[in-house]
């Protein structure tokens, strides 16, 4: 019988699992699996609310809101989505003199058929540093009817350095906040862009991959060596064949160094799984993929980061080509810290053992922000579980709902005045009253909240 690894990864061989666990970077939190009730878990909050509702709540729009609210999981920084969306692709500037903007019309398509366009070179002529603004209000203040086509053009796309200046100062703010491989590629563009400040953030990640690209390809030739040792000792010969045809096919694409043809990670993989196995071929299949898995990952490795960031040319798909814009390289930094929504009891669907589903509820007191990293770092554990392996929580958990409570006391949470107390009660629900939060420092001033409220 001949079988093919996928197969007996089936058998229960956990390889692939531990793929799926170490490309769940990035991935969404959300996941409505079904999953078996753990033992000594007590229903709570049963009622299986629909999908989705809890970004819209009113409550967690405004704890979006707070400035630097630490992580539920870590303290450190957040991003807001905000932030991220704002160095997005369209990044454009306003033009701020007569004098720019009457220069810059003259570039602009379209432009040159509006009437006005001499009325700016004219006053650029009399006052080249007049705000545009001002002269633009001064036009419609005598009823002179300005186009939006002009309006718009007093903006004008950012450059690349200009673009790299306002991201390395935005992301700077949050480099606390930024996971630990974002967080060293941040670095290191960082200190190239201090050496040299005209330089787009593409053009710094080339430079990064010039002087990393051949550590790492030896790096990976490291284990792909390893993998055709493995496959020499221990696979029969077909298999055996086919596995070290794609370590070689592998090994060249490392050496060519060529960025249309890069060696991919998940491709190698992908094919190694696809390599057709005699049963007596399982147990040694299973230590090669392991070690293939070993294969640095961008979202764990500062130079597979680079790496997969730097391509200008990267083919995708049948002969497709994209490019990594500076936006794309910036927001693949921050999108691990940006603020996430996470459901203290997790959201997945359990299964109890007389047959019934139960998931946690979309309120408010199931739910805090946390990184997306962090997010999907708990997955689906029960905090219990989760808190078992990260000792650390605790005191982060504190410091998130110490910060929680400050804000409310300066009035900037109102209508979550309640939120620390039920906070406490959800955690000490969720770990069989060993967690209780200590909200001693809201206990006065909620009282009299609660007073208020009943006149
Ligand atoms: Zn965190």
């Amino acid at each position: 019988m001949k079988i093919n690894a996928i197969s007996a990864m089936s058998y229960g061989l956990g390889a692939k699992r531990a793929a799926s666990k170490q490309s769940s970077a990035v991935t969404s939190p959300i996941n409505r699996e079904i999953m078996e009730y753990p033992k000594g878990y007590i229903p709570y909050q049963i009622n299986f609310a629909g999908g989705g509702s809890y970004s819209k709540l009113p409550g967690i729009k405004l704890l979006k809101t707070v400035k630097e609210l630490p992580c539920l999981y870590c303290a450190e920084k957040m991003v807001q989505a905000k932030t991220i969306q704002s160095l997005g692709a369209s990044e454009s500037v306003v033009i701020k003199t007569v004098k720019e903007f009457a220069d810059s019309l003259s570039k602009q398509a379209g432009a040159e058929n509006s009437k006005l366009i001499p009325r700016f070179v004219e006053a650029a002529k009399k006052n080249p540093l007049m705000p545009v603004t001002d002269f633009i209000e001064n036009l419609e203040s005598k009823k002179i009817f300005v186009p939006n086509s002009i309006k718009n053009a007093v903006k004008r796309p950012m450059t690349g350095i200009e673009y790299a200046q306002k991201a390395i100062n935005t992301v700077a703010e949050y480099e606390d906040g930024l996971m630990p491989t974002e967080r060293q590629v941040f670095k290191l563009i960082k200190a190239e862009f201090d050496k040299n400040p005209k330089q787009s953030i593409s053009s710094i990640m080339s430079t990064l991959r010039n002087r990393n690209i051949g550590d790492f390809a030896n790096s990976q030739t490291k284990i792909l060596d390893e993998i055709e040792e493995l496959a020499k000792s221990s696979l029969s010969k077909r298999a055996k064949e086919r596995v070290l045809f794609e370590t070689q096919r592998s090994k060249g694409l490392l050496r060519g160094n060529n960025s249309q043809y890069p060696f991919k990670r998940k491709k190698f993989i992908d094919n190694l799984n696809r390599v057709q196995i005699a049963p007596s071929d399982v147990d040694a299949m299973q230590m090669i993929l392991a070690k293939a898995e070993t294969i640095p990952t961008s979202g764990k490795d500062v130079n597979a980061f680079i790496a997969k960031y730097s391509n200008r040319n990267v083919p995708r798909g049948n002969g497709g080509f994209v490019t990594r814009s500076d936006s794309e390289i910036i927001q693949r930094i921050l999108d691990p810290s940006v603020q996430s929504v996470e459901h203290i009891r997790p959201q997945v669907t359990f299964k109890t053992s007389n047959g019934n589903y139960v998931g946690a509820k979309d309120v408010i007191q199931n739910l805090a922000l946390a990184h997306k990293q962090c997010n999907s770092d708990r997955g689906h554990l029960t905090l219990e579980q989760y808190m078992r392996m990260n000792p650390k929580a605790e005191e982060s958990i504190q410091k998130h709902v110490d910060f929680l409570i400050k804000e409310i006391k300066a009035g900037r949470l109102r209508g979550l005045e309640e939120y620390p107390k039920q906070l406490q009660e959800t955690f000490s629900n969720e770990t069989g009253g060993r967690l209780v939060l200590d909200i001693s420092e809201i206990k006065e001033y909620l009282d009299k909240f609660l007073a208020n409220k009943k006149h």
